[in-house]
């Protein structure tokens, strides 16, 4: 069996290690960090575990799901299972979407139905939008943004302010004037499009290195592979037998000889790691966006009525809020602890962590009307300067292939139909083991 190196453990890499040592072959996972789990993974501030930005899944994340599994979890007990919805604070005279437990399409039927607080012509458009897009196989001839697409689909403005907008920037982090439409459209036809479950929304009940990298880890050494952590390769050495690894300390520097290493960093660490040896022009083209979570404690009484609420961002008033997850809802012992998400946050972080903070905190007094969630008792802002690339119309994304023998690519950046996200992350993992092997 091979002998494969990855450098890297975020999910793409920890998804890569999980599948090669499943396979039996004798797999080192290295991660400059001290812990793995990379964009996704829980920080230690204070005492307090957090995570480094809230996370959501979807049903349609069926690789990780599976992945999940695979290293001895059970889905149901790690992940919150809520139907599609968008929800918001009836005080906010927003809408209320959510759909029924019916096969589809019968769920998004009944739940547009159901709606309230859209009109007859914003269901009226949803539906044809939906039917439209059926008939087009969810695929365009040519990429545009979401603005534009939503235009041709005559969408209405409150569905776009309400629905498409929100679902746009949670999906790929990038607003719509700028998304790819096409990119949209296959996260659309995975999760509205198919089968109910596929559109549910998971959260996550344990923190985000709990619910894979640690797991991930603990698979690899009981199938005999080995993990170091606080290793980060500097440099990758063609030798007569394959390749090696140079990470300038000499507890982590095996001297093996490895039949194929897997390049599992950002895009731009792996333009720097693969200087010399490949082609890295494609890696180096990507534009980033930044997410921002800013967690705010109340007392642990304080109780939303939902686990997820979707709030109405404005930045002319200050409200940067898109999203609020009461954590109380998914683990006792967060009881009173709310995330309040910001995709594409660059301009809400511009002012500062404190400023962020008590606006959002005013936000959610203002819209869910009650003053005293305006002066939490603590407050932590973690911004993620490079959360995802940025997914723009028609951008090209390197295949996991790097042309060279022995040398293969993982990580969310690598060519797929979704967007910068934990599926898209798993599934080129999983890609990238199988290559590695040269299956
Ligand atoms: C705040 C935030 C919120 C998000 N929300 C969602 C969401 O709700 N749903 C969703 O699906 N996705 C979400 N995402 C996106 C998702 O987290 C990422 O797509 C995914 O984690 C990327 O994983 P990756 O393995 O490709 O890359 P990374 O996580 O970046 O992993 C790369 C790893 O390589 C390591 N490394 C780099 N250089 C070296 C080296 N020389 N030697 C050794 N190791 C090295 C790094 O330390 C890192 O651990 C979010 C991301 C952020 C930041």
């Amino acid at each position: 069996m091979k002998r494969v190196a990855v450098i890297g453990g975020g999910w793409a890499g920890c998804a890569a290690a999980v599948e090669l040592a499943r396979r039996g072959a004798p797999v080192t996972l290295f991660e400059a960090a001290r812990n793995l789990g990379g964009r996704a993974r829980m920080v230690e501030l204070n005492g307090r575990k957090l995570d480094n930005g809230q996370h959501i899944l979807l049903g349609a994340y069926a690789d990780t799901l599976r992945l999940l599994e695979t290293v001895g979890l059970s889905v149901s007990d790690v992940l919150l299972r809520l139907p599609l919805q968008m929800r918001y604070p009836p005080q906010a005279g927003g809408m209320d979407f959510v759909t029924p437990r019916l096969p589809a399409p019968w769920h998004m039927l009944a739940g547009l139905i159901r709606a309230k607080g859209l009109q007859r012509e914003d269901k009226l458009a949803l539906a044809r939008f939906s039917t439209t897009a059926r008939w087009m196989d969810w695929r365009l001839n040519n990429d545009c943004s979401v603005n534009e697409m939503l235009e041709r689909f005559d969408q209405t403005d409150r569905l776009i302010q309400l629905m498409w907008r929100p679902l746009c920037i949670a999906a790929l982090n990038t607003p719509p004037e700028r998304a790819s439409a096409q990119v949209f459209l296959n996260v659309l036809r995975d999760s509205l499009g198919a089968r109910r479950s596929a559109s549910d929304m998971l959260i996550p009940r344990v923190d985000l290195s709990a619910l894979f990298p640690a797991r991930a880890a603990a698979f690899i050494e009981r199938h005999a592979g080995s993990v170091h952590c606080g290793a980060a390769v500097r440099r990758i050495v063609a030798s007569s037998n394959g390749w090696q690894l140079e990470t300038g300390d000499p507890e982590t520097e095996d001297g093996f000889q490895y039949d194929a290493v897997i390049v599992a960093t950002s895009a731009w660490q792996a333009a720097s790691l693969l200087a010399g040896h490949a082609d890295v022009a494609a890696l180096s083209s990507f534009s980033h966006e930044p997410i921002t979570t800013c967690f705010l404690q109340y007392p642990p009484q304080v109780r939303l009525a939902h686990p997820l609420l979707a709030l109405i961002d404005d930045a002319r008033k200050e409200h940067w809020g898109q999203f609020v997850f009461d954590r109380g809802h998914l683990d006792a012992e967060q009881a009173g602890l709310l995330a309040v998400v910001v995709s594409a946050s660059g301009d809400a972080i511009t002012h500062g962590h404190e400023a962020l903070s008590s606006a959002v905190a005013g936000q959610l007094a203002e819209v869910l009307r009650r003053p005293e969630l305006a002066s939490p008792s603590w407050s932590k802002v973690i911004s993620e300067k490079r959360a995802t690339f940025a997914c723009t119309p028609g951008l090209q994304r390197p295949a996991n292939e790097t042309g060279i023998n022995g040398l293969v690519l993982a990580g969310d950046y690598t060519a797929s139909d979704y967007p910068a996200t934990l599926e898209a992350a798993v599934r080129s993992g999983l890609r990238a083991a199988l290559l590695a092997l040269g299956s």
